[in-house]
């Protein structure tokens, strides 16, 4: 059995929660590959160590003074240090860092050094062997991950090695230099680990204790999802369900390896499990509920338009002449409306509206704004009749009022849309129809 372990900033960010995760590493003699982030915030009000490279080498790249904020940076460290006990100094590596600093090494580099470091320190402290994310991990001039030439290297590299620490977020590009992925990639490190070794189980240690069916911030305490597939994740990721980076599943769904989210604070939780595919009946008809606020919907009208070849592509090729990509295309015989990100859309809507008007001379164009979306994912929707009734009754009866309908002929999701003001009501209306109602 092998696992790959990853711990998140929280998980690291001060000594108390290293050894938390060092317990947890050590309470499982599978537990053989770690990636760690960088330590993040110790309290709410607190700063990630990634927040502080980045303004510190922005000052120092620019010739401002800089000094302060690497002292904090460097006194993160070595309180840690100290208070793990350990013989190590990281002296030599700050000097390298503020030369390359002041040098003009770029933002990612200065970001990746929070993950660099606390891998050093991880590793001496587990006794585990510390193997640099830039000597394994690939990308190609224009930024894209080498996932293929990653995964040989790799996987060579760590056949001969067990008790490893591989910092996350970050690699190289071709000509040395370092490159990270988006913020919060360390996620993407530790998955492109578990494929590169064919691990059992990819476990990712987080602050909570998995996912939850819907955002505690909208309904209160709301059930733990126990089992998710990577579609429905990749369903509940892109319409904000935040827990785990939404690229870190690729790596891993490659080989089947199942994701299992835990917290350093509460080990005995189980988690969540993420799979491939699962025969376990799904606890509720839904397994999570997720949306976003800020769309806009261009209607456009005209006459026979459905006898028109090529009606579609000429409206979307000017929506992407502007770089605006699309969320939604719900259409009737005479009507096409499109969903668009209205932060994307507001600097060009008119000239968005003439290039429509040009391109397919419609009867009229229209625009509502101040839309969201809300996705209703769960792989048990296939098998069930009347949910689509269940979620628009609810809705009535919440005095919602549903602006857009959308299933997926995966019959995975229903999207809905509805007035921005509406969604938090919407979303625990749809909660309470299927979690609280059929709780069991
Ligand atoms: N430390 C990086 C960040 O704050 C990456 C990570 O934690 O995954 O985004």
């Amino acid at each position: 059995m092998k696992k790959v372990v990853k711990f998140g900033g929280s998980s690291l960010a001060s000594a108390s929660q290293i050894r938390k995760a060092a317990d947890i590493v050590r309470a499982d003699e599978s537990r053989l590959y770690v990636v760690p982030s960088a330590p993040g915030k110790r309290t709410a009000s607190d700063e990630k160590v990634t927040d502080m490279l980045y303004q510190c080498y922005e000052a120092a790249s620019s010739g401002k003074e800089y000094q302060k904020i690497l002292e904090r940076i460097r006194a993160r460290y070595n309180g840690i240090i100290t208070e793990l006990g350990l013989d190590l100094s990281l002296e030599e590596e700050f000097k390298a860092l503020e030369e390359n600093f002041t040098g003009k090494k770029g933002r990612d580099y200065a970001a990746s050094r929070g993950e660099y470091l606390n891998g050093i320190i991880i590793a001496k402290y587990l006794g585990f062997t510390f193997l640099d994310a830039a000597e394994v991990i690939f990308f190609d001039e224009d930024g894209k991950f080498l996932s293929e030439k990653t995964n040989d290297v790799l996987s060579a590299r760590l056949e001969k090695m067990e008790r490893v620490v591989i910092p996350g977020f970050y690699g190289s590009n071709p000509d040395g230099s370092i490159r990270t992925f988006s913020r919060g990639g360390s996620d993407i490190t530790g998955s492109i680990v578990a494929r590169a070794v064919h691990a059992d189980l990819y476990e990712n240690w987080t602050d909570v204790s998995g996912f939850l069916v819907t955002d505690p911030r909208i309904v209160k305490n709301p059930e733990p999802i126990e089992t998710i597939t990577y579609r429905e994740l990749r369903e509940l990721s892109y319409m904000g369900a935040s827990v785990l980076h939404e690229d870190a599943i690729f790596p891993v769904r490659k080989e089947g390896i199942p994701i299992n989210i835990r917290n350093t604070n509460r080990p005995e939780d189980p988690g969540t499990m993420i799979v491939e595919s699962t025969c376990r009946k799904p606890r509720y008809t839904i397994t999570g509920i997720a949306g976003k606020k800020g769309f806009c919907a261009i209607t456009i009208e005209k006459a026979m338009m459905n006898a028109e070849v090529g009606f579609g592509r000429k409206v979307l090729d000017v929506f992407e002449r502007y770089g605006i990509s699309f969320e939604h295309i719900p259409s009737g015989i005479d009507t096409m409306t499109i969903f668009v990100h209205q932060s994307e859309f507001v600097d060009y809507e008119q000239s968005v509206i003439a290039g429509i008007h040009r391109a397919v001379q419609p009867d009229t164009v229209l625009l509502e704004s101040d839309l969201a979306l809300i996705a209703v994912v769960g792989r048990g929707m296939k098998a069930t009749r009347g949910t689509a009734g269940r979620i628009f009754s609810a809705l009535a009866h919440a005095r919602v009022n549903v602006r857009m309908i959308d299933q997926g002929s995966s019959e995975l999701n229903i999207i809905i849309g509805v007035d921005n003001v509406d969604f938090e009501k919407a979303i625990q209306a749809i909660y309470d129809i299927f979690i609280t109602a059929e709780e069991k």
